[in-house]
């Protein structure tokens, strides 16, 4: 029986239950070609490529506009440095007793909390900066995003990653790379999402980073230790301090000493970059192999003989990789004193946060009353067309980046990309020349906050 024969056979067998054509393919008698490998063409408005904290939000935000939107995402799940690589706690939607970040973002991370734990009061400014930051539950967190995104009409494509992009005749040529999958996606608009540029960087754009990075972090849980059995000070400092969080709540005042884990906690992996998928592994073995010999040392140790992780995030995340070089470039003088331009579309609220190896954190907190935002212009790497960005890698410099970088930033900035993104498909222009006065109405008409420019 040649190919095709057998393939229409294989075809009409369809409607035959599973029951009865396992015989027929236990004798081995059948051997189709894979037809995934095939390579396909897709067309599409807007493409988004990282499915994270501010893909999500853009890839929302352009279907809900009414573009056809394709979402694809390396990973198997959606919500990125926030899932994935376990930073549960996005930050800040408040500035000084109101909230500054609205749109799909702020809906998403109010609909995962209501269906986990009750909501924080934000009504006073805080005292430290992470006292406004909303605790969510990962897990949770993922299927709501996916959720959304399928109601917004998102096509979401996991483990797919483009491997060449062409600009021609005003479209967007890109060759996808996925499991057992090659496509060509053809489309008018895309949102680079990845945290580390890598579309920007692929279509020949400009991209910039430090020779030194700030470090990541591994996060996981321990438990299994006899609280009362503990030697704080036979416990080395950098693992201390993990088992101290119970300890110095019982010293407050309040004994927990009963609670069976650490809360979440962290070790810093000096280097970690995903700007790869070798630099991402490297990064992922440091932290693991951290892990692994942290559970053994404190083995040893009274009272955590019988120590254990009880959870450990899948990936080690990353806070810092490649920016764009942009049409306009956030400067740390701009975000310390709250500058608004008249592009301005989303707001950032967090303090100057540079970690640095061996070295305290360097953080500067904002006057009161200040609040910094994100300008259209950041999120355009220079020179392109159809091509805007969002997250973690918007053009600023390294400062003002160490606190742009947060997740409700992302999220303002993400909504602002798939917005303009949607636009420009619409009006067949690029982001940078959709009519301003429309992209903000769009943004506010789907819950965003605009700045006020004067
Ligand atoms: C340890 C640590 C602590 C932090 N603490 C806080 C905090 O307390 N509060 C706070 O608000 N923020 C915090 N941040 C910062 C914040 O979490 C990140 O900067 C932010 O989530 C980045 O969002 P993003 O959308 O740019 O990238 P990500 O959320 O990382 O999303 C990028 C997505 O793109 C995908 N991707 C990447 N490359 C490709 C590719 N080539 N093809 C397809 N898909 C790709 C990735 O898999 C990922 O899903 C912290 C960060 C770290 C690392």
């Amino acid at each position: 029986m040649n190919k095709i024969k057998r393939r229409s056979v294989i075809k009409s067998l369809g409607s035959i239950s599973l029951g009865m054509l396992a015989p027929i393919s236990l004798k081995g008698g059948i051997n189709i070609e894979n037809e995934s490998h095939n390579s396909q063409i897709i067309s599409t408005d807007v493409l988004i490529v990282g499915g994270g904290t501010a893909g999500v939000i853009a890839a929302i935000q352009a279907g809900r506009a009414g573009c056809k939107t394709m979402l694809i995402e390396n990973g198997s799940q959606l919500g990125g440095t926030i899932t994935t690589g376990g930073v549960t706690f996005p930050g800040l939607f408040h500035a000084w007793g109101r909230r500054i970040i609205g749109g799909p973002g702020w809906e998403l991370v109010r609909e995962s909390v209501d269906l986990d734990h009750g909501f924080p009061d934000f009504s006073t400014p805080p005292g430290r900066h992470w006292h406004h930051q909303v605790p969510v539950n990962g897990p949770l967190y993922a299927l709501v995003a996916e959720e959304k995104c399928l109601e917004a009409g998102v096509d979401i494509r996991y483990y797919e990653t483009p491997t060449n992009v062409t600009f021609k005749d005003n479209k967007w040529y890109v060759k996808i790379a996925g499991k057992g999958i090659q496509k060509e996606v053809i489309c008018n608009q895309i949102v680079d999402c990845t945290g580390n540029a890598a579309v920007t960087s692929l279509a020949g754009f400009g991209v910039r980073r430090e020779e030194v990075t700030q470090p990541g972090s591994i996060l996981f849980i321990l438990g299994g230790y006899d609280y009362e059995s503990l030697d704080l000070e036979l416990i080395p400092d950098q693992y201390r301090n993990m088992l101290r969080q119970n300890w110095r709540i019982k010293g407050g005042g309040a004994d927990f000493s009963n609670q069976p884990f650490t809360p979440y906690t962290f070790l810093v992996v000096n280097g970690a970059d995903s700007t790869n998928s070798e630099s991402h592994t490297n990064a992922n073995i440091n932290g693991r192999t951290a892990v692994l010999q942290i559970l053994r040392e404190l083995r040893s140790l009274p009272g955590c003989e019988k120590i254990k992780i009880v959870d450990m995030r899948p990936e080690t995340a990353v806070r810092e990789t490649f920016r764009i070089d942009g049409v306009y470039s956030i400067t740390y003088s701009d975000y310390i004193n709250g500058k608004v331009f008249d592009d301005s579309l989303s707001y950032s609220f967090y303090p100057i946060d540079l970690w640095r190896e061996g070295e305290p954190i360097l953080q500067e907190y904002l006057e009161k009353d200040t609040i910094a935002t994100v300008p259209l212009r950041a999120l355009i790497p220079k020179e392109s067309e159809n091509l805007i960005v969002a997250g973690r890698c918007v053009s600023s410099d390294r400062m003002a980046n160490s606190a742009l970088r947060v997740q409700a930033s992302c999220m303002g900035m993400g909504q602002t990309a798939g917005a303009a993104a949607a636009l420009a498909s619409m009006k067949g222009t690029t982001p940078l020349n959709v009519p301003l006065e429309e992209l903000k109405k769009m943004i506010e008409n789907h819950g965003g906050i605009i700045p006020k420019y004067s």
